[in-house]
Parts: structure tokens; C-alpha cells; sequence
């Protein structure tokens, strides 16, 4: 199929749920992305931070051909050695209990909804979830639900009864507390509605009002986890410790996986029969995982750590932004020209960038280049000071 007609057929027979910028990715080479015709791109999206080490890496294509080679899917009836490894990894990695594997971000947030309010009902006769204004968990309707965005909530009602959305102070949870609240639900960097980086202090302060009440702390780190701000989780950089920790993104290296880790208080929350999924742990996805979890070590982390704080630095100084946000290689710049413009003026000049509410959002490879992220910066000077 050539270019002319994939668009065409694209429009024809897909649902129309996305606005694609007309660009047919066809290959690539670690944070270099090439169309069908053949034209580069510096890759700074990582398709929503998802290729966490790049196109054709060859330590995960390793890992996922292996598997391939072995057997391609073992539904949750049976064992699986795969998704015991990766678990354990996970564990082991970050002091979590037990882990339940789903296929998506919008599914591992399904799950920490679900053991927040067993947990929740069955001590103490409470349902009620915090979440942030402004925060994003996912697309299905009780992630939607928990999603504290107003444009996300038009046309699909009535949404799930029990969220309640604060602002980000101690003032906006107390307002939302009731004798109900089982939960509050965070994203420590707030990816969809512009990388937005949560007070420490304030989650610090967060984290002892719910310890303080039994009531659940659960850290939505589908697109700031896995390495990708320079910590293995960006909880972490907080300093805060919560009870249920949920991913996906880059976790899977380019394979869809969502993973809900339960720690200490949740660990048992869960019976036989209570939740589930087919696809879910899937074996393939979980031995790229596990190899992409072996890779992010405490030197890989400090090389994100100056990667991003080179490009932060670099950005800081184009004329005509006002202000950039975010941690590791996790950014979202503020300048006088529309997002979507951007993003469209670097695509032409051969950069991908991400848009996120009013911001641009950069998610490059965790390997991205010293030269690619200079090439990077050329462009997006070019496009954003002229
Ligand atoms: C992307 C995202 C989700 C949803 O993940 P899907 O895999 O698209 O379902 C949930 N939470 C956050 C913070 C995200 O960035």
C-alpha cells in the first residue's frame, strides 16, 4: 500500500477517535523514526512513551523472539514462567507484594480500583476515590470516571457513582474527604494535562493523611514509571511510599501490558474468581518486560537524570518559552505558539514531538542521542523562536 492509500483506507475503515498527524511510520532504528518515503525523524515521543529503549532494540527483540519461539499465549487458568519473572522482578525491584497483570493503563487503574474499594467495603463500608483535577487514568468508563477532566466526561453518562476530583493541596483533599474515602488516586507527574510535576511537599503531607486513616495511596505511574523521569517510579523521587502502584506504557517496551502492583495492605485483597482477564500477563509481553526491567539500572537512571536536565536546560533558553516542566526525560514546555502547531512545524522539519493540554510534551527513548537530542533542540529552537 502506498501512502495516498493507506490515508484514504485509513479514513475509510478505521473509527475516527484519532486527529493523526499524516505520517505512515514504517521503521526505525533506536530514536530514529522513518516514514514510508523514507524521510527521518527524530523520535521524542517513543509512541507515548511507550518504546522505552527505541525501534529494532535488540536485547528486547531478543527476549520477545525467544518466547515467540516457545509458546505465544497461556491463558490465566495455567502457569506461566514469563510472568512469574516479571513479577518477581517487579517485587523485588520495588518492595511490592503481589502483581496483577492486565493489558493496558486504563486496565491496571480497573484493577486498583477494584482493590481499593474491596479493601475499602470490606473493613469499612467505604467506596469513595479521590482523584486530582487534571489528572488522566484512562479511557474506559470507571478510568474516565476517575479522570478529573471535564472534556473527557462530555457525552458518555451517567459515569460511576463514588469519585470525587480535588485540587492539588491538602485544602482540595480535605474537601473531598468524607467517612466514605477509600482511596485517593495521583499521578505523581501529570502526563495528559501537561507534565505537570505534584508538590512534594504536598504529597509527602498526602501520604500521612491517608496512612493516618487506613485509607488507600495509589500511584498512577503508566506514563511516568519505568525509568522514564530518572527514577524507577517517580514515587520514588518523591520520597513517598503508596499502597498500590499501576503501569504500563514503556513497562512492555513496545508490547501492550499493564501490571497493578499491590503492596503491603493490598496484598491479599484479592481471591480466586475476584478479578481477571484473558490476555492478561501475557507471556510474550512479559519476557520483553522483564528484560526491559533488568536494563533500567541505578547508572541507566543517572544517565536519564542528565539527559533530561541537559535538554531542560537547553529548552529553558529558546526564546519564546515561558516555561518548561517535568523530570528525566519526561518534559512539557510552555511557549506562545499552539501545541498542535508545534508539533506539526517539527514533524515538517523531521522531529516528533507529543502535545499535552497547552503544552508540548517530550518522551524520547530512555537511549535517545547526545547528537539526536541536539538535533532535537535545533529544531525545536527553529520552530519555536521564530
Ligand atoms: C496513558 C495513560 C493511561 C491509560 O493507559 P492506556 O494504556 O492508554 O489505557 C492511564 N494513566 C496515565 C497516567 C496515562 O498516561
Amino acid at each position: 500500500m502506498d501512502k495516498n492509500e493507506i490515508l484514504r483506507e485509513d479514513k475509510q475503515f478505521i473509527a475516527n477517535t484519532y486527529a493523526r498527524f499524516p505520517v505512515v511510520i514504517a521503521s526505525g532504528e533506536g530514536a530514529c523514526l522513518k516514514d514510508c518515503d523514507g524521510k527521518e525523524y527524530i523520535d521524542c515521543a517513543s509512541g507515548i512513551g511507550v518504546n522505552i529503549f527505541g525501534i529494532n532494540d535488540e536485547e528486547w527483540k531478543e527476549a520477545v523472539k525467544a518466547q515467540i519461539d516457545n509458546i505465544q499465549h497461556v491463558c490465566n487458568l495455567y502457569y506461566s514462567a514469563p510472568q512469574v519473572e516479571l513479577a518477581k522482578a517487579l517485587c523485588t525491584r520495588t518492595g511490592c507484594r503481589k502483581v496483577f497483570f492486565g493489558n493496558s493503563g486504563a486496565e491496571a487503574n480497573e484493577c486498583a480500583i477494584k482493590a481499593a474499594r474491596k479493601y475499602g467495603n470490606t473493613r469499612y463500608g467505604r467506596y469513595e476515590i479521590i482523584t486530582l483535577k487534571n489528572s488522566f487514568h484512562g479511557r474506559t468508563i470507571a478510568t474516565l470516571t476517575a479522570t478529573g477532566q471535564e472534556e473527557f466526561h462530555k457525552y458518555y453518562d451517567p459515569f460511576l457513582k463514588g469519585f470525587r476530583y480535588a485540587e492539588p493541596t491538602m485544602d482540595g483533599i480535605f474537601s473531598c474527604y468524607t467517612d466514605k474515602t477509600c482511596a485517593v488516586m495521583i499521578e505523581v507527574i501529570q502526563g495528559e494535562s501537561g507534565v505537570n510535576v505534584l508538590d512534594k511537599k504536598f504529597l509527602k503531607e498526602l501520604e500521612k493523611f491517608c496512612r493516618e486513616r487506613d485509607i488507600l495511596l495509589i500511584c498512577d505511574e503508566v506514563q511516568c514509571g519505568n525509568g522514564r523521569t530518572g527514577y524507577m517510579y517517580a514515587y520514588e523521587w518523591a520520597g513517598i511510599q503508596p499502597d498500590i502502584v499501576t503501569t504500563a506504557k514503556g513497562l512492555g517496551g513496545g508490547l501492550p501490558i499493564g501490571a497493578c502492583m499491590l503492596f503491603d495492605k493490598c496484598e491479599n485483597v484479592f481471591g480466586a474468581g475476584d478479578h481477571g482477564t484473558t490476555f492478561g500477563g501475557n507471556p510474550v509481553a512479559c519476557a520483553g518486560a522483564v528484560s526491559i526491567v533488568n536494563r533500567i539500572t541505578p547508572e541507566l537512571l543517572l544517565e536519564v537524570q542528565g539527559k533530561g536536565a541537559y535538554l531542560i536546560k537547553n529548552i529553558e533558553h529558546i526564546k519564546n518559552v515561558s516555561a518548561v516542566s517535568g523530570l528525566g526525560l519526561m518534559i512539557g514546555i510552555s511557549t506562545d505558539k499552539p501545541p498542535r502547531y508545534v508539533a506539526e512545524k517539527c514533524l515538517e522539519k523531521g522531529l516528533i514531538v507529543l502535545t499535552a493540554h497547552n503544552k508540548v510534551r517530550l518522551l524520547p527513548p530512555l537511549n535517545i542521542t547526545k547528537g539526536q537530542m541536539d538535533t532535537a533542540l535545533k529544531i525545536l529552537n527553529e520552530v519555536i523562536s521564530q
